[in-house]
């Protein structure tokens, strides 16, 4: 089976809605559609049918499109079960480790609770694609809204443990404001440095910075490291447990 080919959709004021398709089967999956009208267009553009729609969670930003798609294409609403009564209309309500199967695609569900409580990420291994919502970020990650930092922490674990080749599609254009908050805190990580430049070059041009891939987030997304001691001690914090370092980190972001 041929892997996905992932179309990036700009939406909204920096959302990224994601079509992935199959040309083989003709299976059209939109994930967290913030609206619904540059979608059409891609699709409309192409000839696609809309088969399903994927939400990672239930904010606005990422499923205020889904009632005019789904009327309009028939397609099938999957989204995560602690989130219900939430996200209305789901045809398929996933927990974790539950596989879901998009026109033969299987997308294995990670619970990733923090941002919201049911937040989930779809992790389709033969297509080396992760969706994941407001989780994890290119060089940052979600805010902590619902859940609480331990459990952001954990779920970035989870996330960090897959192949280290997975592409990051994530659900905003925040990379700019993520780079200039991890080189004030990790400004000697010569990796980050030349991420840094490079997304810059790339946003001057307009052009996305995602996905980006988990190998480089490693060396790079302070979010990521909270367990390096190099980069505890960078913050004062050799002697905190990574949850703390974690929390202290993304208090900082909060704030910067
Ligand atoms: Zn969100």
């Amino acid at each position: 089976m041929n892997p996905l080919q992932v179309t990036l959709v700009p939406a909204l004021s920096d959302n990224y809605v994601y079509i992935a398709r199959d040309d083989n089967t003709q299976t059209t999956m939109v994930v967290d559609p913030g609206e619904a009208d540059p979608v059409l267009k891609v699709l409309d553009e192409n000839g696609w049918n809309l088969t399903h729609v994927l939400n990672t969670h239930h904010h606005g930003d990422h499923i205020a499109g889904n009632e005019e798609l789904i009327s309009r294409f028939n397609a099938k609403l999957i989204g995560p079960k602690s989130e219900h009564a939430r996200i209305n209309g789901m045809d398929e309500q996933v927990v974790d480790g539950d596989i879901i199967d998009v026109g033969g695609h299987k997308g294995q569900v990670i619970e990733t609770p923090g941002h919201t409580r049911g937040h989930i990420a779809i992790w389709f291994a033969e297509s080396d694609a992760l969706f994941c919502g407001d989780t994890l970020f290119a060089l940052g990650c979600g805010r902590v809204f619902e859940g609480t930092m331990e459990q952001m922490w954990n779920s970035l674990l989870r996330l960090r443990s897959l192949n280290s080749t997975a592409k990051i599609y994530c659900g905003h254009e925040y990379t700019i404001s993520n780079a200039k908050f991890a080189i004030s805190i990790d400004p000697n990580n010569t990796k980050l440095q030349l991420r840094v430049k490079k997304f810059e070059e790339m946003r001057s041009k307009n052009q996305p910075t995602i996905p980006s891939v988990l190998m480089d987030e490693l060396d790079t997304n302070p979010f990521l490291r909270a367990d390096d001691p190099t980069l505890a001690g960078e913050l004062g914090l050799s002697e905190a447990k990574p949850v703390d370092v974690f929390a202290a980190i993304r208090e900082r972001k909060d704030n910067f």
